[in-house]
């Protein structure tokens, strides 16, 4: 099934691509996810992209940086692989009975990633079964295999206490967007103390840390690094590869099988390298990973010819390979088998690396002995709603999504919504409108005879009217100190994300000088943010701009604002999104997204010191705003994510027409002056798109205002003359600027005697 598609070690030559003998095979067995390309004049099918496991990527990848302690644990390594083959040896089967209490940490964004108990009861069935070789497919273990194998006597259950004695249902739910793309840092977000529980993180997706296609089910971390690394211990996988019903249906439940014999120390059924050893007898050496190869094929890979037996191989080539066996890159559906050598292997790393997990200290504590009884939890409050904006008026969805307890066992739901009609429900899923604007919490107390919880989420449902009282051309330079908030104009105010610390701020260390279309002249502020102090992983901090009603203006039309930014150091990892909503924030259409390199101002490379931008460090960014023309209330939302990143810093924040106010970027079509070096008078020209109030200011080098005059003006080509600014300039150099609707341009004249 699962799995690879690349290695890893570097010294496999051929195991990355499909060997031409393989192909005719694999056609039979492709997954639905396997990308097939068919190569129509050879006619034969080629596979492009396999899923595979990450187990030893991500143990080359912790230790990359540390070749002093890979070489020690290599070492202890060696001396588990001697005296395990030695205990082999002695017997394979054994009277040692092992339970391993279970967690299930779901990480979730409120979708099907956020799976059921029954799904994870499913996955622990199936885990079991196939550890104990009591799953229903057994049955087609080949015969020459079928002594080789039986119960691993390793069993897996479900925490009914966890770390402070609570009563549990062995699943944590953990809302974060690190569960797409995921990686290590899904771990950091909640573990349960590996001496005393097997930690499983369920993910939407992994991120694809490998040099080759497809993607990655499930990765576990080899217990020999619970010496260094017990922070990372555990198995992530993959919501839809966990179980074989609801969002796994179609599925085997197999990666979870595959991971645990990763987490007990088995290897890869070829050893990761061409030929290469798992460490135990009573699998026959195996040439690569056997993508596609089924239960049709046995035998398969017989002979010398592919590979030789090892150094006290209890079966011979003659047999073909064991491509049945859970460590291959089979298929599922064509697994079926854990060898005696295997069990005896996975035993040797609970004795020596695990062996705090199997007390019976452990076991009692975890509430995972045959002798204990299973009690009813109290309920954890948890709920979601179908959206958390609206314009006024609209209507919202609640869901209960309490867990640690069946759902019917909980007698009372009593929800309270702030803003919202009904203001209280005691439904399981209660319908709300609400009819004002504003930002509004939502509690949920749930009860059963054991216990209450509550939650309570404040700011959460965010309402705005429906037609924005602001309109384009609309600008933001962050100069007012009231910002993000206007006491007395709560039409203009920003809103943040709730309750960080570490978020957006206003600062007048750096300002953007004028490359927005519209610039009032006034840098001495912007806002900012940086990842670096971020005190949980994933932290998402967005900022939404004021409703602004669009209704009047036509296309082209784009938000541009200035920015600069650096990086912190080589680890930095930020991005920032904008995303655009017509419809008070219901539904949101992203326009904009870009990573930490697309982002950096600064010419790229590392700034360690709190990064402030020159003014030469600044660049305008803009977003089309097209789809957006003739609405009525548009706002765009800021998303800021990341780690380890120095400041981000906006400024000059504009939602304007780019035909009237784009030209590098000022708002008239030209400002002439001419002659120009001249003698006392000259000639003032500039062209207007519309009637417009028109200020003239005239200044010296030292910006001392000279005159100022307020004009109404056409929409044409307009003059006026130097001299009527001021009657009698003396030699210098002078600025002339024109202003309109916070909007200027300025142009030097230079006198001459
Ligand atoms: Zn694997």
């Amino acid at each position: 099934m699962r799995i690879f598609g690349i290695l890893i070690s570097g010294h496999t030559p051929h195991n990355k691509m499909f060997t031409q003998k393989q192909l005719g095979t694999i056609s039979y067995h492709m997954k639905k996810l396997i990308a097939i390309t068919f190569i129509l004049l050879a006619g034969i099918t080629s596979v492009s992209a396999q899923n595979w496991c990450g187990a030893v990527e991500h143990r080359q990848e912790l230790y990359a940086d540390r070749p002093a302690e890979a070489a020690i644990l290599e070492k202890k390594l060696e001396a588990f692989n001697k005296l395990q083959q030695e205990n082999t040896a002695k017997g394979l089967k054994s009277d040692d009975h092992y339970i391993v209490p279970v967690v299930f940490h779901v990480i979730h964004q409120g979708g099907s990633e956020n799976i059921s108990i029954e799904q994870i009861n499913d996955q622990m069935d199936i885990l079991n079964k196939d550890f104990a070789h009591l799953n229903a497919d057994s049955t087609n273990t080949p015969a020459v295999f079928a002594e080789y194998t039986g119960d691993t006597n390793i069993k897996f259950r479900l925490a009914k206490l966890d770390p402070n004695g609570n009563c549990t249902e062995g699943v944590t739910r953990t809302y974060s967007n690190l569960t797409v793309s995921a990686r290590d840092n899904v771990k950091a977000l909640i573990q349960w103390d590996p001496q005393h529980y097997l930690n499983v993180w369920v993910v939407k997706t992994i991120e694809n840390f490998g040099t080759s296609g497809g993607i990655i089910l499930g990765f576990a971390q080899f217990p020999d690094q619970l010496w260094g690394d017990a922070e990372t211990d555990g198995i992530v996988v993959r919501h839809d590869y966990c179980g074989s019903i609801e969002t796994a249906s179609g599925n085997y439940g197999r990666t979870l099988t595959h991971e645990a014999g990763h987490w007990l120390n088995l290897r890869h059924i070829w050893g990761d390298a061409d030929c290469g050893t798992d460490f135990v007898n009573d699998t026959p050496t195996a040439e690569e990973p056997n993508y596609g190869v089924c239960t049709s094929n046995f035998p398969w890979h017989v002979g010398s010819s592919y590979c030789s037996a090892g150094a006290g191989q209890t079966i011979t080539q003659a047999s073909g390979e064991m491509f049945m066996n859970y460590m291959d890159y089979s298929d599922d559906h064509c697994m079926n088998m854990f060898s005696l050598g295997q069990g005896s292997r996975m035993r040797s790393a609970i004795t020596t690396y695990r062996n705090n997990l199997v007390t019976d200290a452990n076991i009692a504590a975890t509430g995972t002995a045959d002798d204990y009884v299973t009690v009813a939890c109290a309920p954890i409050a948890e709920f979601t709603s179908n959206y958390i904006y609206g314009c006024a008026g609209d209507g919202f969805n609640y869901n209960n999504e309490s867990y640690n307890t069946p759902i019917d066992s909980i007698s009372s739901f009593e929800w309270t919504f702030e803003g919202g009609t009904p203001a209280t429900s005691s439904e399981q899923n209660p319908s709300v409108d609400y009819d004002e604007a504003g930002v509004f919490t939502t509690t949920l107390t749930v009860t059963n005879s054991v216990g209450s919880s509550t939650i309570s989420k404040e700011s959460y449902i965010n309402i705005s009217a429906d037609d924005a009282d602001m309109s384009a051309p609309y600008f933001q330079n962050f100069e007012s100190s009231e910002f993000p908030t206007f006491e007395n104009n709560p039409q203009w105010n920003w809103a943040l994300s709730a309750s960080e610390d570490q978020s957006w701020e206003r600062t007048t260390q750096a300002s953007s000088p004028t490359l927005s279309p519209i610039d009032n002249g006034a840098n001495n502020a912007s806002y900012r943010i940086r990842s670096s102090e971020f005190e949980q992983m994933g932290e998402v901090h967005t900022l939404l701009t004021p409703s602004i009603d669009l209704s009047s203006t036509s296309t082209p039309i784009r938000a541009y604002f200035d920015l600069a930014h650096a990086r912190k150091n080589g680890n930095s990892d930020d991005q920032l999104l904008i995303h655009v909503s017509d419809n008070c924030g219901r539904s949101w259409t992203k326009r904009f997204d870009k990573d930490t390199d697309a982002l950096a101002t600064n010419g790229g490379g590392n700034s360690f010191f709190d990064f402030v931008p020159t003014d030469g460090q600044w660049e305008q960014f803009s977003v089309n705003l097209n789809a957006f023309a003739g609405e009525s209330n548009v706002i765009l939302k800021f998303e800021f994510t990341g780690s380890e990143g120095n400041w981000l810093y906006i400024d000059n924040f504009v939602v304007c027409n780019s035909d009237e106010l784009s030209i590098d970027e000022n708002p008239f079509t030209e400002l002439n002056i001419y002659p120009n070096p001249s003698k006392g008078d000259a000639t003032i020209e500039f062209d207007l798109y519309q009637d417009a109030q028109i200020q003239i200011v005239l200044s010296n080098v030292y910006g001392a205002v000279l005159a100022q005059k307020d004009l109404k003006m056409k929409a044409a080509n307009n003059s006026i003359q130097l001299k009527d600014l001021y009657a009698s300039l003396k030699a210098g150099i002078y600025f002339v600027q024109l202003n309109n609707n916070g909007t200027s341009i300025t142009k030097k004249v230079v006198i001459t005697e």
